[in-house]
């Protein structure tokens, strides 16, 4: 280490909880474990401002559920920011987290040097990024005019500039389907979105209001198979696929465009909860945790789209606060009980969160099915006994849904399943 990188490194701080990432998630449970009374606090963001992805989401729908009232992506973010400043949080923004261990130190760089911080407890709210065109593995040339829809999101409503003119959106998520209005509302041509899957992969609310009131094509069962174009995007091929979602020969059709969207998953961000050895589960790409969202190494906790990828913000700031409570019993009992039941993803279910629960006091399950369903209930169960039980008209694998369990007994596997 040469003097420079010593002078740079500080002496090791304290901290009771560190939070890595500054978006709805790491406020909220700034905010609330505030109010619980645990006041120091360290809110760590490498943006140059807090509110997360919520600072490029200027349309409105967010804060229905939580304030009644529709709000944009910037002022559901700015009332957290707002009682984070008024309580005296500390944010350090423009500052990254490059790595954290399992009992808790974490190191931060900033264009101040690097900083290593001893935690009591660190909280994982590091959000998601996007599936890229190399993620989805799409063939082809590689000219300019293929973006992430987040990527187009921020070119529009951060940097003032137009990305796009006669577009073709590939994937039906709800960013895809927020950019196919937006692009259209700033004057370029959506020609249609493809969804690969039989079936749309974004909430009904928004092919109502992003696609159905302006006339854009949703056409299901669809997929690029090919990009054209040397310096700049001139077209792309689409094909439709057969149900194991491979290209049919003969349906191969050119579609003339100078910009591809792609809408195509998002993946939580969780290289840091790698470094400090918590289990990921494979379904989430998220941490396993239990009931507390604590993930298997004590003292480190998850919350938000670092868990699991929310479809509303309001529940990622619900569930934050629900995870502060358990922190602060942590901070104040030492190590909570490790959730030692596992909770069994059954038929028609992608997954559940927690996936493993001690189970003492009642609690609540988050899951999503694996396809489209009417009039179906979901179960779950401990041998003989019904923990919990919901009956649904329509279940959606793009919408979350809560399932409250009875207290678990003994331990045997708790199975969750479609009826
Ligand atoms: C492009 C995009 C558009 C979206 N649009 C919508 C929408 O229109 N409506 C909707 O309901 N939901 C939308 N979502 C979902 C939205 O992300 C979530 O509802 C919500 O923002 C998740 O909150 P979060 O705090 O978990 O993550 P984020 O909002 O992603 O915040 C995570 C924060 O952590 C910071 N961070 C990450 N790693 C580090 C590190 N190593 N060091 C320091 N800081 C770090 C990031 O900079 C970021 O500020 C969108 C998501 C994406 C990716």
């Amino acid at each position: 280490m040469n003097k420079r990188e010593t002078a740079q490194i500080s002496e090791k701080q304290k901290t009771d909880v560190l939070i890595v990432g500054a978006g709805p998630a790491g406020l909220a449970a700034a905010v609330r474990l505030y109010e619980l009374g645990i006041h120091d606090i360290l809110v760590i963001e490498r943006e140059n401002r807090p509110g997360g992805i919520l600072r490029q989401c200027i349309h409105d729908g967010f804060g229905v559920t939580r304030f009644g009232e529709s709000l944009t992506g910037p002022e559901y973010a700015s009332r957290f920011i707002a009682k984070a400043l008024e309580y005296g949080i500390r944010i350090i923004s423009n500052a990254a987290v490059t790595d954290i261990t399992a009992d808790r130190e974490v190191t931060v760089v900033s264009r101040e040097g690097r900083t290593i911080w001893q935690a009591k407890a660190v909280i994982l709210a590091m959000g998601c990024r996007e599936r890229t065109r190399g993620a989805a593995a799409i063939p082809g040339e590689r000219p300019c005019g293929v973006f992430t829809a987040g990527v187009a999101q921020a070119y529009i409503n951060i940097y003032n500039r137009m990305p796009a003119r006669e577009t073709v959106i590939l994937g039906s998520g709800d960013i895809g389907m927020i950019m196919a209005r937006r692009l259209t509302l700033e004057g370029a041509h959506v020609k249609a979105v493809y969804e690969i899957q039989p079936y749309p992969s974004g909430l009904p609310r928004n092919i109502r209001q992003c696609l159905l009131d302006y006339d854009i094509p949703l056409i299901l069962s669809h997929t690029v198979t090919q990009i054209h174009g040397s310096r700049r995007l001139e077209g792309v091929t689409v094909s439709e696929v057969d149900e194991t979602l491979r290209p049919v020969p003969g349906t191969d059709e050119y579609i003339p465009c100078d910009t591809l969207i792609l809408s195509v998953g998002l993946i939580p961000e969780n290289e840091l909860s790698l470094d400090a050895g918590v289990s990921l589960d494979p379904r989430t790409h998220g941490a396993f945790v239990d009931e507390h969202f604590q993930t298997d190494v004590p003292g480190i906790f998850a919350a938000g789209n670092v868990l699991h990828v929310h479809d509303l913000v309001d529940f990622v700031s619900k569930e934050a606060e629900a995870m502060a409570e358990a922190v602060k019993s942590y901070l104040e009992e030492g190590i909570l009980a490790k959730g030692g039941i596992k909770i069994i993803a059954g038929e028609g279910i992608h997954h559940t969160v927690p996936q493993a629960a001690e189970g003492r006091e009642p609690f609540t399950l988050s899951l999503r099915v694996r396809r489209p369903m009417r009039d179906v209930t979901i179960c779950a169960r401990q041998g003989n006994e019904i923990l919990g039980r919901k009956k649904m008209k329509q279940a959606l694998p793009a919408e979350m849904i809560w399932l409250p369990l009875k207290p678990l007994k003994g331990t045997e596997d708790v199975e969750v399943y479609v009826e």
